[in-house]
């Protein structure tokens, strides 16, 4: 939502100066309705620059071969040391925003700046744009690098995920899904519910790499859920958010480029 809001508005003229690029980092498993949105946003004239789409391999896939002893992908999935106790619940040190997100855009970005296996400026050189709503501030954070600097125009802005969508209206484009893996561990009971309801063959996905990694992550004691109360996706109620309140762990997601 808020960075198809962004691109569009810098499209529009309505943030400044144009941008040379967008770049979207892939995971290799969000939501086939993301994969149709980022279609339209490249198409022919929706936007006047190029959205570049970089990768370092496909998360689910990874994940599936740590649980056999392949590749390692850290996601913060949940673990339980003892099945009698219901209290003994961790979470896995998470790798995959810097792995799958950070780590590809950052060589992408140095090589559209011409800096591939080159020496770092020591002044900034690139400004790079971040999708981060008014509500999401405690997300932003600043560039580790001299030669990047970070800005967050939503946020200069005021603008809310709500006004996002309002603007979004306004110009009548479509209604952005919401990016992220399919099975990330930071999702709400809303959102888990959401993909059960409307789309049955990512869930049946989602349950079954939920159950691959049960025993199998390497170096992790116990087993391991996709699910925060660390029980089978299949068997967990989802009903949850609605008495408590329970949001999306997106927000705590500091590094400021999952779920926006
Ligand atoms: S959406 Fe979740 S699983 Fe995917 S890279 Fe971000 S934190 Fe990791």
């Amino acid at each position: 939502m808020q960075s198809t809001t962004l691109a569009l508005m810098a499209a529009q003229d309505e943030i400044g100066p144009m941008p040379d690029c967008a770049i979207f980092a892939d995971t290799g498993w969000e939501p086939q309705a993301v994969y149709d949105h980022l279609s339209w946003l490249r198409s022919p004239h929706v936007l006047l620059f190029p959205v570049h789409i970089v990768s370092t391999g496909n998360l689910r896939d990874d994940l599936l071969g740590a649980s056999r002893g392949g590749r390692w992908a850290s996601i913060p999935a949940y673990t339980r040391g003892n099945a009698d106790d219901r209290d003994d619940i961790g979470m896995i040190r998470r790798q995959c925003t810097t792995e799958y997100k950070i780590a590809p855009i950052r060589k992408k970005v140095r090589a559209l700046a011409g800096l591939t296996r080159k020496r770092s400026p020591r002044e900034p050189f690139v400004e790079q744009w971040m999708g981060i709503s008014f509500e999401e501030i405690t997300r932003i954070k600043m560039s580790r690098e001299a030669w990047q600097v970070n800005r967050w125009p939503l946020i200069e802005k005021r603008m809310t995920r709500r006004d996002c969508l309002r603007w979004l209206e306004s110009y009548g484009y479509p209604r952005p899904p919401k990016s992220s893996c399919l099975g990330c561990p930071f999702h709400s009971d809303a959102a888990w519910r959401a993909i059960r309801k409307d789309h049955p063959e990512e869930w049946e996905d989602v349950v079954a790499v939920d159950r691959a990694i049960r025993r199998g992550l390497r170096g992790i004691r116990g087993e391991v859920f996709l699910h925060r109360s660390a029980t089978p996706l299949e068997t967990v109620p989802l009903t949850a958010c609605e008495k408590t309140g329970q949001t999306d762990l997106f927000l705590d997601e500091c590094d400021g480029v999952c779920g926006v």
